[in-house]
């Protein structure tokens, strides 16, 4: 294998020579490395490989792109190694001679574990994304917009009996690994019976008092193995081991002692599906509900440019737990973009994006015009649409006074806290205008008190009043259509990449997943914007296509 740091790859020529002679047209990689010349720098990757074990025997550059083009294709380790060694194209692009007979499979998957143990997976992304700033294809200020979809954890999901199972089996497994002698003197030869197989394997009891049974058994079990761990006796590095560390929050979350008897939670004492570990495997991963989907595993969010005259790149991925909402990424993606000198003008997004908060940042911090549907007022008064909600109500900030839609003045203006630290102004009515007011069933449902109001801060209060008259729009209705290209670069990911199927467990390694995936549709779309291929529009049904233009 000929792999070397180098500063940039350069083409033998017998290579190029066969290469042009089997592809006369080119093709996607010869493209790259004629057109694009997409490469990484070793030096870029050299951190992720320690000083004292010396240079690495392969370009890690090299193993970059072939990473980046093993995606592109969707092969695995063996195909991609294959292609390395066999293929004139995967040659020419990666500067190879024709006679070099490649590397061995797994030094992708060694390569990939450096990548995520080293943190430096959005550079695989992000250096690609600095060179077509370089050729002109990609430039801050211009729009951009986001959406997420969910990714299935690698691990098939549980039921709370096969969780609870399999999490003290991980243990024991680990344990055995590790101090197998201690371990054989604190188990019962029934824990062989137990535990011996995957919980899958063995005909669980149907009944729910059995199943109960069985489960306090199991928590039993689980508290004794974690008290012989607790033990003086017991070397005290086996608390520290991972397989313990999630024993003990998962039996923190599903059990509790009561009179020294171990109990099963009910389903409604369990902790927010945030913190609820799912799977002992995968301790990251949660379980969500989204409309009528659910999904264990994680979500990820891709944002892409969109203007006319360039192709349409991913800019950045981020990957959060599955009940992470959307609306927590929004500045974070701001602030990634913002790191990369590529800040939209106009971002769109869902509502799901869009809170006050947001509303405000994205002006005041980013300087961009986050266009999104503003999150609806949820109040009984608006649902009802002939209630006053807090649109019906002045507010002057500088008096510090709201007048409702009756005339009447506040009688209490106080600044306020809520328990996630959130302010908020809590107005109140004077209680003999309310009481005698007509309009009372329209303003308030709370007996024998005035109506109060909650005001948003200033600026998130007027940013949200704004969103919500300009959504309403013809104007802001038409501009809003460029959000709808993001379903299909996701969906090009779904079909094409397998983007909802983790390939790997954990988050920092399902996160790689949708970033690699995010520079193979980048270089393959690049390719085509070069050769003078469209960009794919929307497709409309014939039947939608007859619908008269409003
Ligand atoms: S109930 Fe009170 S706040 Fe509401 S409209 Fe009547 S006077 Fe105004």
């Amino acid at each position: 294998m000929t792999l070397r740091a180098r500063d940039r790859f350069v083409i033998p020529e017998e290579t190029a020579s066969v290469a042009q002679e089997a592809f006369p047209k080119g093709n996607i990689y010869m493209t790259m490395s004629d057109k694009l010349n997409i490469w990484y720098q070793d030096s870029d990757f050299a951190s992720l490989f320690a000083p004292h074990q010396g240079r690495p025997a392969e370009s890690p550059g090299r193993l970059a792109l072939i990473t980046v083009m093993q995606y592109a294709e969707g092969l695995s380790d063996r195909q991609a190694a294959e292609a390395v060694r066999a293929r004139i194209d995967w040659k020419y692009a990666l500067g190879l001679e024709l006679i070099d007979s490649g590397f061995d499979f797994s030094v992708l998957s060694e390569f990939r574990d450096r990548v995520i143990a080293g943190g430096a997976e959005q550079q695989l992304l992000d250096d690609m994304l600095k060179q077509f700033k370089g050729l002109g294809l990609l430039k801050a200020r211009g729009r951009q917009r986001t959406d997420s979809t969910h990714v299935l954890a690698a691990i098939r999901k549980l039921n709370r009996l096969e969780c609870v199972g399999e999490t003290l089996r991980a243990a024991l497994n680990t344990l055995a690994a590790v101090v197998p002698e201690w371990l054989l003197e604190q188990v019962t030869p029934d824990w062989f019976d137990r535990y011996g197989k995957r919980f899958e394997q063995y005909r669980l009891p149907k009944g729910k008092a059995e199943r109960e049974r069985l489960a306090d058994t199991i928590g039993a079990d689980g508290y004794q193995l974690l008290s012989a761990i607790d033990a003086d006796s017991a070397p005290g590095w086996l608390r520290e081991v991972p397989a313990v560390e999630i024993l003990r929050q998962v039996w923190a979350q599903q059990y509790y002692v009561q009179d020294d008897q171990v109990k099963w939670r009910a389903v409604e004492d369990l902790p927010p599906n945030k913190l609820l570990i799912q799977l002992p495997y995968d301790a990251e991963a949660r379980n969500r509900t989204k409309r009528s989907l659910n999904w264990t595993g994680y979500a990820a969010h891709l944002t892409e440019t969109c203007d006319e005259e360039t192709p349409n790149l991913i800019t950045h991925v981020e990957t959060t737990p599955a009940t992470t909402g959307d609306v927590e990424m929004t500045d974070t993606i701001h602030a990634a973009l913002a790191e990369k000198d590529l800040l939209p003008d106009e971002h769109f997004v869902d509502t799901a994006y869009v809170a006050a908060e947001q509303l405000v940042t994205s002006r005041t911090d980013y300087k961009l015009d986050l266009v999104g549907p503003a999150p609806a007022d949820s109040s009984w008064q608006a649902r009802s649409k002939s209630g006053f909600d807090i649109s019906c109500f002045g507010v002057d900030w500088e008096a510090q006074t709201v007048t409702c839609p009756e005339g009447q003045l506040s009688k209490s203006w106080r600044p306020r806290e809520d328990a996630g630290g959130r302010e908020f102004i809590e107005v109140h009515f004077d209680p003999h205008d309310c009481h005698a007011c007509t309009s009372r069933p329209q303003c308030t449902r709370a007996k024998g008190h005035p109506r109060t109001v909650k005001l948003k801060p200033r600026s998130q209060y007027v940013a949200l009043q704004t969103a919500r008259q300009r959504q309403e729009t013809s104007e802001f209705k038409e501009r809003y259509k460029t959000r709808a290209g993001i379903e299909g670069t996701i969906s090009q990911g779904v079909r094409s990449f397998d983007l909802r199927r983790s390939r790997y467990i954990g988050l920092p390694k399902t996160h790689l997943q949708p970033v690699v995936t995010a520079a193979a549709i980048n270089l393959t779309r690049t390719v085509a914007w070069l050769e003078g291929t469209p960009k794919a529009q929307t497709r409309l049904s014939r039947f939608a296509a007859l619908a008269p233009s409003t």
